[in-house]
């Protein structure tokens, strides 16, 4: 069972300690903060679940932050697409949105600040030597010869690099820590660079762009932010955090926090290797429906419920681990299985004439639309004598235990009869191009056969006439191995690529009905899986994806 009460973790436990104490006053403010340069993925539906549950539960506030201070990676394609899938994993019409970049001149007021406190000096060395003075884990780093420029030559500098007279990578602003501090993140770290490039929003304004560590805790305090939350590759970066937000004439100001970061079997997880897929031609697209990204996942048909409820069973915690794909495949199926209309679909059909039925017969039955709601009632359906089923459903020379549909068997049709078959049509090679079968007329309607005999098997079907042909997309895992980066050394990680990840049917029959829907729905095609019409779904051209398998690998290895 999924529980609707949000389920505790450190960081939950420590808002509600914080505010307990006094130590933050309300309300707590917390933020999303992506750098625009590549879609949003599921490790970041994991960090949105909890920087915006945390405002919701303490009743506060979740702004979503654009860390767009690196303008020759950045564009405002992403900025849109970020904002269009917060929205949708959330629920929320307005989010309240923020740049990093409207902060900028602030910023620069508070650089101008810690030089004249002589707590930052500009480096003339170039970013090769700064990293060779930086010294190693065992060794410290060495003074930049420029370390002890005066307050007013720093100045100087820094207006002509931010005025634009200093070429890019000439000079850099650095704050002076301690060259020989053991966590080598202290050792003067880079402030600002000069950089030329266009920036989606201030545009040749700035010549000079802040740093991740400089600019971050700012971003925070401006904002009134209360807690930073952030996963853990940012812990070594907390001090700097701290240090330059406790230099600045900030109070009260903002703490980070970290924790693990989701990562996922059978996908990758970060933005550069996504983006490589996505030139490389590997997948169709950001929002092709086998990438972990949250425009992929919907396009897919899986619901944001189910992400969220994933996220939840998953937790922060402090220690790295990997999660089974299959979890998230479980949360889908448990969503969808209330949520999804009932369907009968046939993904490779065979045709099927009921003999005993005059050409012109139709017959109206029912089906429940939902089981799982009763109150959706039933759904009318209409058969005459030529319908089509499943390849899979019928076999020639079927083992023991097939009980489905053989020459001379007889199966049940969903919400219709038995069906015996009775003759089987072939090419000439062999394959099998149709049936020729009765109905019972006795068992039409949910009656009972005179003679009381019974079928052992209920297949899916659908009328020829009120059916139309559709493209079907079957997905599987986008790399076989559970860790596609595991490859051997200089071998493209994309050689783990799975070749089968698409499969595309490109004549399944769907009843007529379902070409109308609108794209973006979800249904069940009865006994096959979860299936959600596509982007390219149009009605004379109808295109469905498959969402998940009914098969639930996840509650078998549960136990459930
Ligand atoms: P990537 O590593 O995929 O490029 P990123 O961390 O560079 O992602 P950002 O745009 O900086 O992407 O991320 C915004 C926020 O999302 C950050 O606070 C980051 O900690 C969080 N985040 C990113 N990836 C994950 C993940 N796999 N699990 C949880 N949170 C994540
Ligand atoms: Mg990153």
């Amino acid at each position: 069972m999924v529980s609707e009460e949000p389920r505790s973790d450190f960081i939950r436990q420590l808002v509600a300690e914080d505010l307990r104490q006094g130590r933050v006053q309300p309300p707590v403010v917390t933020r999303f903060p992506p750098e625009p340069n590549g879609y949003l993925h599921i490790g970041h539906a994991k960090a949105i679940c909890l920087d915006f549950g945390i405002a919701d539960e303490f009743n506060g506030l979740c702004r979503l932050r654009f860390d767009d201070t690196n303008p020759s990676k950045e564009d405002v394609e992403y900025v849109d697409a970020i904002i269009r899938d917060v929205a949708w994993l959330t629920g929320r019409e307005n989010i309240e949105v923020r740049f990093a970049s409207d902060y900028f001149a602030q910023m620069y007021d508070w650089a101008e600040l810690l030089i004249e406190r002589g707590l930052a000096y500009v480096d003339d060395q170039d970013l090769d030597a700064i990293r060779r003075c930086r010294g190693t884990i065992t060794t410290p780093g060495t003074d930049s010869p420029w370390r002890d420029r005066s307050a007013e030559e720093n100045l100087d500098l820094f207006r002509a690099m931010r005025a634009g007279d200093c070429a890019p990578g000439s000079r850099v602003l650095r704050a002076k820590i301690d060259m020989a501090h053991p966590n080598m993140l202290m050792r003067d770290p880079l402030m600002y660079r000069i950089q030329f490039d266009h920036h989606h929003r201030t545009g040749d304004t700035w010549k000079i762009y802040p740093l991740y560590d400089w600019a971050h805790g700012l971003e925070d305090a401006i904002e009134g932010v209360t807690h930073s939350l952030c996963t853990l590759e940012f812990a070594t970066h907390r001090p700097l955090y701290d240090w330059f937000l406790e230099q600045l004439p900030i109070d009260p100001r903002p703490h980070q926090y970290e924790f693990n970061r989701l990562n996922l079997t059978h996908t990758v997880m970060s933005k550069r290797k996504l983006m490589e897929l996505v030139e490389r031609s590997l997948v169709a697209g950001w929002d092709d429906p086998r990438m972990p990204t949250l425009c992929g996942l919907r396009r897919r048909g899986v619901p944001p419920s189910a992400i969220t409820a994933f996220c939840k069973e998953v937790g922060y915690t402090r220690t790295d681990t990997t999660n089974e794909w299959a979890l998230l495949e479980y949360h889908i199926r448990q969503v969808l299985n209330v949520e999804t209309e009932r369907v009968m679909a046939v993904l490779d059909p065979i045709a099927v004439e009921i003999t005993n039925w005059a050409p012109d017969r139709r017959e109206q039955v029912e089906v429940p639309i939902n089981p799982e709601k009763p109150e959706l009632g039933m759904r009318k359906l209409s058969a005459g004598r030529e319908l089509f089923i499943d390849a899979d459903d019928f076999m020639l020379d079927p083992p023991k235990k097939f009980f489905r549909l053989r020459p001379g068997g007889e199966v049940r049709l969903r919400g219709l009869g038995y069906l015996r078959c009775d003759e089987v049509l072939c090419d000439d090679h062999g394959r099998v191009t149709g049936l020729r079968c009765q109905l019972d007329e006795d068992t039409l309607h949910g009656g009972a056969p005179a003679d009381g005999r019974k079928v052992k098997a209920t297949i899916h079907w659908v009328d020829a006439e009120d059916s139309q042909a559709a493209e079907v997309r079957l997905y599987d895992h986008l790399f076989a191995a559970e860790d596609p980066l595991a490859c051997a050394d200089g071998e493209d990680w994309t050689t783990n690529l799975n070749a089968a990840s698409c499969t595309v049917i490109r004549q399944a029959r769907i009843p007529s009905f379902l070409a109308e829907i609108p794209a973006g729905t979800t249904v069940q095609f009865e006994r096959l899986g979860y299936f959600c019409s596509d982007l390219d779904h149009r009605p004379e051209a109808p295109v469905f994806n498959r969402t998940a398998t009914l098969r639930d690998a996840w509650a078998k290895a549960k136990g459930q």
